[in-house]
């Protein structure tokens, strides 16, 4: 071996000061990481109160009080050094951890890049200690007297690390993030009172609560907090529950998907998706729900390590959790009225059964009732009005009875003759209660809102549910076409109609081969009016394909493509028996608040919103 002196040594172990520097900036980017890291001690200190200050984004100060169960004097310098936890002893207690902490780093990490004040006091202690350090070097210390809890107090942040302090963002991003990490913690610890002053000036108060709802309310308004649908699954050893918002409240970011694991907040694409997936077709493409997501597993089923920051988190079994939380959210945004209960039964009005499962029961309580040649209600605009409005509501077992004239049968619809023309009954309720907007949207009251209806996404809703629902029961009902009409499909349309022939037949279209490329279409489904079925036809074709390389279902991306196609657009004027027989029938649709596509069917507005905008209490 060749001979070397110390003159030789170019590699050393780092100072313990500066490797907590370089760790700390694993753990702590930025302010709000600090105020994270705090808030977790805290809670894991039991508190039931915690109150976070901040000034100047974090820069000069950041402050969290709480009032846990406070640390002894020979405690308080131990705290900060690396490596120095209460809460694992052992390699098994990591298998099962349920603290927040456990790696014994953030203080450590925080006092080495700030100016740290600790005031700590246990319940059984007369005063409280209070310790400072510059750079993780003490400076000064004593006792003080201070009620029991602890108080941290983070001054110059970064002041030692000028590459941090450089890649901090606006002041104004700096302090949402504050806010936002607050809040997620106060979402889930609903029972623990919180605080937060930015530049001494509240951002945030809450009380303490039993109820996640009130907490929720709190934190994001009333309106929030009422449309929240309670979920749950799985079991002891893998469970979710949480409160999923009612479709109305999606939004265009994901970031009111709050997931949580064991009580911690964490963030997944997958999980993330589950959730928004978990509303189908009730949400527009491109939005996500608001929902918060509790999941406890048994911590020998999950890696919590695996981020410095702990905001991933890894499970045993990604797919079981994907499927519970799936599961859990889908039935109970499916089961659950999808709007508060603003309509009134009529002391007449006898539902069926079936009905029940409706989101509520139906204002008008009769389906629209078409007579023969009555000349007063002819001429309306659209060729395709009569044909949707002379069409039973429902299946028949689903339609209610006409008040006071039981046992008259649901009216065949007269789909090939003009003569027909719709007349409502004159039990139903007040049609001049329906105006039109623009040719496009209806406008009604009902109870104490103002309901914004859009005719197009409406009637595409009731159109949908009536194909799906005939399809699924191998009912399909066609129209025969009094003059076939054969169609030359190119290459691709008849790669498509080759292999979803049974899917068109089994909504009611009736087409057959006609030599090469060419089918004959003999028969369209039943309630559709179009003026070119041709052109329908090939329409559909063109969106089952777009649904087969999508990977969706091709027989709802049918029926929903014929249904589109066929509604009252945009334009249609509609006489007031029109909007009220359509409006009835979309309440006895499954999902009357949106169409196939997601798009809303109808907004509603409170009176008292309007009490607001005219300023009377
Ligand atoms: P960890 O939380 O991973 O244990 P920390 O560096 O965050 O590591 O904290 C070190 C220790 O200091 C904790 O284990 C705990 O015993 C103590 N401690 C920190 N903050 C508080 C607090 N607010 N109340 C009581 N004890 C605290
Ligand atoms: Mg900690």
């Amino acid at each position: 071996m060749p001979i070397a002196t110390d003159h030789d040594r170019i590699i050393t172990v780092l100072p313990e000061h500066l490797i907590d520097q370089i760790a700390a900036g694993e753990v702590i980017e930025r302010p709000a990481s600090v105020v994270k890291e705090l808030v977790e001690n805290a809670l894991d200190a039991r508190a039931t109160q915690i109150d976070v200050s901040i000034k100047q984004a974090g820069a000069e100060e950041i402050r969290i009080v709480d009032n846990g169960m406070g640390m002894s004097p020979i405690d308080v310098p131990t705290a900060i050094l690396r490596h120095a936890t209460s809460k694992i002893r052992s390699a098994e207690d990591l298998e099962t951890i349920l603290t927040f902490g456990f790696r014994g780093e953030a203080l450590a990490a925080i006092s080495s890049i700030s100016h740290l004040e600790i005031v700590s006091r246990r319940k059984l202690d007369d005063g409280a200690t209070m310790m400072f350090w510059e750079g993780g070097t003490r400076t000064d210390s004593g006792a003080i007297g201070a009620a029991p809890g602890t108080s941290i107090t983070v001054r110059h942040l970064f002041y030692n690390t000028p590459a941090r302090r450089e890649y901090l963002r606006a002041p104004t991003t700096e302090i949402k993030r504050v806010i936002e990490t607050v809040t997620d913690f106060a979402v889930y610890h609903h029972r623990v009172g919180f605080s937060l002053l930015v530049d001494d000036k509240p951002a945030l108060q809450v009380a303490g609560t039993d109820k996640m709802t009130e907490r929720v309310s709190d934190l994001f308004g009333d309106r929030i907090g009422e449309m929240l649908v309670p979920f749950s699954g799985g079991d002891a050893e893998l469970g979710v529950s949480g409160y999923a918002g009612k479709p109305e409240l999606s939004r265009s970011s994901r970031d009111r998907i709050l997931l949580y694991v064991n009580g911690r907040r964490v963030w997944s694409q997958s999980l993330q998706h589950a959730a928004t997936n978990a509303y189908g077709e009730t949400i527009p493409r491109g939005r996500y729900p608001f929902a918060v997501i509790c999941v406890s597993v048994n911590p020998r089923r999950v890696d919590v390590n695996v981020h410095p920051t702990k905001r991933e988190v890894r499970f045993a079994h990604d797919r079981a959790v994907y499927d519970i939380i799936y599961y859990a959210i889908n039935k109970a945004i499916f089961s659950s009225p999808r709007t508060a209960p603003v309509l009134e039964l009529k002391p007449s009005y006898t539902a069926p059964q079936e009905s029940e499962r409706l989101p509520f029961p139906p204002i008008i309580d009769v389906a629209p009732r078409v007579e023969m040649n009555d000349p007063g209600s002819c001429g309306s605009a659209a060729d395709n009005l009569e044909a949707w409005l002379s069409l039973p509501v429902q299946d028949s077992a689903v339609v209610p009875d006409v008040v006071g004239e039981p046992g008259v049968p649901a009216p065949t619809p007269p789909v090939e003759d003009d003569a027909f023309v719709p007349r409502p009954s004159a039990q139903v309720a007040d049609i001049s209660n329906f105006w039109q907007f623009r040719d496009l949207y209806i406008v009604t009251v009902v109870g104490e809102e103002l309901w914004v209806i859009d005719q197009h996404t409406a009637h595409e809703r009731i159109l949908y549910e009536e194909i799906l629902r005939k399809a699924m029961k191998r009912k399909p009902e066609t129209q025969r076409m009094l003059f076939p009409e054969s169609i030359d499909l190119e290459s691709r349309e008849w790669t498509v109609y080759e292999q979803a022939g049974e899917i068109l037949a089994s909504l009611g279209f009736e087409a057959r081969e006609f030599g090469q490329r060419t089918v004959l279409l003999e028969g369209i489904p039943t309630g559709l009016r179009v003026k070119n079925p041709v052109l329908l036809f090939r329409r559909i074709l063109e969106d089952i394909e777009i649904a087969k390389r999508g990977g969706e279902d091709q027989l709802k991306a049918a029926a929903a493509s014929a249904a589109c196609r066929s509604a009252v657009m945009s334009g249609d004027r509609l006489k007031a028996e029109e909007m009220q027989a359509l409006f009835a029938r979309l309440m006895h649709t499954e999902n009357p608040f949106s169409c196939p596509h997601g798009r809303p069917t109808m907004v509603k507005i409170p009176i008292f919103d309007f009490d607001k905008k005219f300023c009377r209490a």
